[in-house]
């Protein structure tokens, strides 16, 4: 299960400018849904509202056929691991970063959270490994290594549904290359909805949304798209 609905979902910050104009699509239990389009277009807003940092001005927005208005707060965050653009890591190791909500977690488990993040070759050349201090006060990590300590940490969680917003930072392409099969390896199997910024990240999501202002513009498969061209 983890199943994703909106439906005719609008929303504005404040009352006299909407952002979303009645948005609505499925992410079915299991498929990645990925959102591209122009900044400001409200993909952000998305993945907010999804994890009811907002609530919706109108509409419904559904949890295997709930309306998260009816699941509880704690019950929300345990369903849906979020993994925001310009990810914040802790002022502590990155085994710390990793474990972090579950604290449970044998050292074994922590490094396969990392492999499947594609993070354990980078660890490997970290000064101390998984004791590698990192955040303000430790080594200074690029946005994507970042982000991808924070995917090793949901990967970790294993919630049912994965919300992961593209860090928008300049990547590299060696970096992108490899947010990209950390993404694939998270993904699989798994509802997913990405929010993505770089076309390469789309290549494998079951159905792509391009959002403009607002309002769903095309939807598609990425063959699909590129032939609709
Ligand atoms: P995207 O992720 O597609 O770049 P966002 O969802 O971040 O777009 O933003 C959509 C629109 O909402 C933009 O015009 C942005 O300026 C506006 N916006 C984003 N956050 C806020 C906020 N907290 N208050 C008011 N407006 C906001
Ligand atoms: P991003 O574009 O990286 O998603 P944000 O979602 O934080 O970043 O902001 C998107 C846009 O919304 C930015 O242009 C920002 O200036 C604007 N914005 C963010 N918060 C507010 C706010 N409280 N009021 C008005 N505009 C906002």
């Amino acid at each position: 299960h983890g199943s994703v609905r909106f439906e005719d979902v609008r929303f504005s910050y404040d009352s006299n400018r909407p952002i979303l104009k009645g948005v609505t699509f499925d992410v079915p239990a299991g498929k990645t849904v990925a959102i591209v389009g122009p900044s400001g277009a409200g993909k952000s807003t998305i993945s907010r509202l999804l994890f009811r940092l907002y609530d919706v001005s109108s509409g419904r927005i559904l949890i295997d056929g709930r309306d998260i208005r009816d699941v509880t707060q704690v019950s929300l965050r345990a369903a849906i691991g979020m993994v925001p653009q310009d990810t914040v890591l802790f002022n502590d190791t990155i085994r710390y970063n990793i474990r972090y909500g579950r604290w449970n977690a044998t050292d074994e488990e922590v490094e396969a959270a990392a492999r499947t993040a594609q993070i354990d070759g980078f660890i490997r050349m970290s000064p101390k490994g998984y004791e590698t201090e990192v955040g303000e006060r430790g080594l200074k990590l690029s946005g994507g290594e970042k982000q991808r300590v924070a995917i090793a940490r949901t990967v970790l969680k294993a919630p049912p549904i994965l919300v992961l917003d593209e860090a928008t930072s300049a990547l590299d392409s060696h970096t992108e290359h490899e947010i990209q099969e950390a993404l694939e390896g998270v993904s699989r199997n798994r509802t997913s909805l990405v929010i993505a910024h770089r076309l390469s990240t789309i290549v494998g999501a079951d159905e792509i949304i391009v959002l403009d202002q607002g309002r769903i513009a095309e939807r598609g498969t990425h063959a699909g798209l590129l032939a609709a061209d």
